[in-house]
């Protein structure tokens, strides 16, 4: 039978993992391998995908992908219990400076070079939090498998000659995701002095998976064994100096979040990189295996290609592994002859043969039987921890068949009615109330000291009214982030993904696309580095495509401008409908894309969902205060140069002589070029063309900009009616990105892609605020 039949709450062993290619090789690395046991724990409320527990921690997979998995039904005992030691241990091995690993002969590294270090391991292991604690520095920590998109370094605490690298986390060093392809190219090509391999202690066989790959690299190595907190706290343990002794390269058990054994794992780091200290051993190949195929095909691999490795600067046995389970960048990288490739293949196909395995699943067997040869004897498992058993019981509602949907409707709702209304508001009326305050003190100090009329313009006008009413948006932004990261934080964005990859899919895209779009409403430059968890090519450029849709907190000012200036009364009903319009523009778009430019099949979605745990407040503060801080510099760099530049143009003429009627100022000659290409939607006049310009450089300078040409709200409410506000919201939902925004899609996918992007969304922008004042002007009449 297939693994998408196997009913829920029951077991099998799987038997054939069927399909091809690089999505079969990260079931493997994920350990969905033959002769694996897996049970299927539910279906997400779309009935697709299922969610199964393996090795110990649970996996989602589209049932079109469980069905290319042969598998036999077992009936699995109830959990033997005597397995579980009651007795709490504690951290066993600590202050024992890791006496079972070999000690290096070699000289130190003198004292003046640079230590570089790279901290690997799985998502979600703890690897941020850990680089926290190492280098002091306060970098974001999330739930959410692919939270650290960006590679970052500091230098460890005290000791200033040393980088430690937090690269992205990655299952296994095959090139499955952009982040895999980052992280393998790092440690290949930057050969840093020494590795950090983190893995989180309740996971253990998975995260065990990596540091096999890690071992055979031949770089020195110290293994932080995290949450050992947790595990410790459920009655499980692991045997520090045995698991040591087995593994041969230093095992330091540290609770990253609750910062134990940090200073010991960073002794040991130091020392191994100092002493070169490489892993004891890297042959993890059992001879007695199955007859022992796989081992002898490494081996003879290793000594085919040996010169070519040592040529090319990559560690054989790595080497070896990777041309035996097929991976081409690591064949082209060694430069084999035809020759080789044939003689190399018959060693394959005889050890393919013998082993009754294809390559990739008997090297991925291979690991496993050592991890769990190793688990057996060193690792006493934990029983279900509490954080899991509470995770369970979340799930029942949270990812439950009936209350899935309505309870994120009902999150979301909350979320924004809580920004928009209740406490970002609320906070809003206070900064502007100090800011106006401080406005009218200065207005009346320029004219009480006389100062000269251009300057106190500039001042009033341009400076307080303008960088002015757009940091009393600040609040409000900073409370959206609160919320968007307390849901990433406590693991459930991932559910989101998991119970919307169904709907996604039918868009072309895979629920993990969910998760980029919903920071999205955050802010757009986030959000579109946060695509790079997309494991294809394709998803990444989708989805980027649609991100600029969302309604972006810079967005926002101008929407409550306008709501304030023209609809009073039915502002949440202006508001919600600007939010869904831009969904549903983003939709549209999907199908189309999904037919023409971007046809083909959305990636496969293989996802871990981590156990739900109370985000760290300190955590979610720091984000905050990031965000305020990027916010402020926006404020009174990029808005107030902007305000400036604006009204000179809008105060001088061409012989820059001051104007007084600011029909007559260059600007209004600038603006009025282009101007006739909005007169369809009913504003081609200068003041509004010059505010959507400005809006290029942050959306929020709109508001500063009417607020200047208009000279404030009532002469705004003036000069036009609701239908043509309403268009005009509609086009600055839609339009171009700003410039961060485009700088990152550069930086993401090129300058003809950034381009295309920034005509792309004015053009459908247009089209859809002139639909929109179509059906407006129907209605009226
Ligand atoms: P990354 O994805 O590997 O960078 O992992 P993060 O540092 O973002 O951490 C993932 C989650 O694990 C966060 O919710 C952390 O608070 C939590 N975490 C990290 N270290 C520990 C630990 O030692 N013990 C416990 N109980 N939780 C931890
Ligand atoms: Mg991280």
């Amino acid at each position: 039978m297939t693994l998408k039949e196997l009913e829920i709450g029951k077991s099998a062993v799987i038997e054939v993992v069927g399909g091809s290619g690089a999505l079969r090789q990260h079931f493997l690395d994920m350990g969905v391998l033959p002769g694996a046991e897996v049970t299927v724990i539910k279906y997400a409320p779309l009935g697709d995908p299922m969610e199964l527990m393996i090795h110990g921690y649970e996996l989602t997979l589209r049932l079109s992908e469980a069905e290319q998995i042969q598998v036999k039904e077992i009936s699995k005992a109830a959990e033997n219990e005597s397995h579980y030691m009651e007795k709490k241990t504690e951290h066993p091995g600590l202050g024992e400076e890791g006496k079972y690993h070999k000690k290096g002969v070699t000289e130190p590294i003198p004292d003046n070079e640079v230590l570089t270090f790279a901290l690997v391991g799985n998502q979600n292991s703890g690897k941020t939090t850990l680089f926290n604690r190492l280098t002091g520095s306060k970098q974001h920590v999330g739930n959410f498998p692919g939270v650290t998109v960006d590679r970052k370094s500091g230098s460890i605490k005290g000791y200033p000659d040393t980088e430690v690298v937090d690269l992205p986390g990655i299952y296994s060093m095959s090139p499955y995701s952009s982040e895999e392809i980052v992280s393998r190219q790092f440690i290949l090509d930057e050969k840093p002095t020494a590795i950090i391999n983190i893995v989180d202690a309740t996971n253990i066989e998975r995260n065990l998976y990596l540091t096999m790959q890690l071992l055979e690299l031949d770089i020195p190595m110290v293994i932080a064994l995290n949450m050992m907190d947790e595990m410790a706290g459920n009655g499980g343990s692991v045997k520090i100096n045995l698991f040591e002794q087995l593994i041969e390269v230093p095992v330091v058990p540290i609770s990253a979040a609750k910062n134990q054994g940090i200073d010991e794992l960073i002794r040991h780091a130091i020392h191994i990189a100092k002493y070169d200290e490489k892993p004891g051993r890297r042959d993890f190949c059992d001879k007695d295996d199955h007859g022992g195929a796989v081992h002898r095909a490494i081996h003879a691999v290793m000594s085919m290609i040996e010169d070519h490795a040592e040529s090319a600067g990559v560690p054989v046995r790595f080497a070896a592994s990777k041309i035996i389970e097929g991976d081409p960048l690591i064949a082209k990288a060694l430069g084999l002859h035809s020759g080789d490739r044939q003689a190399l293949q018959s060693i394959v196909s005889r050890m393919e043969e013998e082993r009754g395995l294809d390559a990739a699943a008997a090297m991925a067997d291979m690991r496993f039987a050592f991890i769990r040869k190793l688990c057996d004897r060193a690792v006493i498992k934990p029983k279900e921890s509490k954080e899991h058993a509470r995770s369970r019981r979340m799930d029942a509602f949270f990812t439950g068949k009936w209350t899935a949907i309505p309870a994120f409707i009902v999150i979301m709702a909350l979320v924004f009615w809580l920004t928009f209304g209740l406490v970002g508001a609320f906070l809003q009326g206070i900064l502007e109330m100090g800011i106006e305050f401080l406005t009218e003190r200065v207005d009346a100090l320029l004219t009480t000291l006389d100062i000269a009329p251009s300057i106190h313009s500039l001042v009033i006008d341009a400076i307080f009214t303008g960088v002015g009413s757009v940091l009393s948006f600040l609040p409000i932004i900073v409370v959206l982030y609160f919320f968007l990261s307390m849901l990433e934080d406590s693991g459930y964005m991932a559910r989101v993904a998991f119970f919307m990859d169904k709907l996604l899919r039918r868009l072309g895209l895979s629920g993990r696309s969910i998760v980029p779009m919903l920071i999205g409403f955050g802010c757009s430059v986030p959000a579109l580095m946060s695509t790079r968890t997309l494991p294809s090519d394709r998803d990444r450029k989708l989805t980027q495509l649609l991100i600029p849709f969302m309604s972006c907190s810079a967005k926002m000012p101008i929407y409550a401008f306008f709501v304030a200036a023209f609809f009073p009364r039915c502002g949440a009903l202006v508001m919600t409908a600007l939010y869904f319009t831009g969904i549903i523009v983003a939709i549209f778009v999907a199908l189309i894309a999904k037919h023409t430019i971007f046809k083909g099949e959305a990636v496969p979605f293989v996802m871990e969902l981590p156990n739900y745990r109370m985000p760290g407040l300190k955590n979610v503060l720091m984000l905050m205060w990031d965000k305020a801080k990027d916010f402020l510099q926006r404020a009174f760099t990029v808005i107030f140069i902007g305000t400036i530049v604006v009204w000179f143009l809008q105060t001088f003429d061409l012989s820059f002589n001051m104007v007084t009627d600011s029909e007559n100022s260059i600007l209004a000659l600038l603006a009025g070029l282009i101007s006739p290409l909005f007169a369809p939607l009913g504003f081609g006049n200068w003041k509004m063309v010059t505010s959507l310009i400005s809006g290029f450089l942050a959306k929020e300078s709109v508001v500063s900009m009417l607020t200047i040409l208009y000279g404030g709200m009532d002469g705004l409410r003036a000069s036009m009616d609701p239908l043509t506000a309403f268009v005009f919201l509609i086009y600055c939902l839609l339009y171009t990105p700003c410039v961060a925004a485009i700088a990152t899609v550069r930086r993401e996918a090129g300058k003809r892609a950034a381009l295309k992007m920034v005509m792309f969304q004015c053009v459908v922008a247009w089209i859809v605020a002139f639909l929109i004042r179509l059906i407006g002007m129907a209605i009226i009449r």
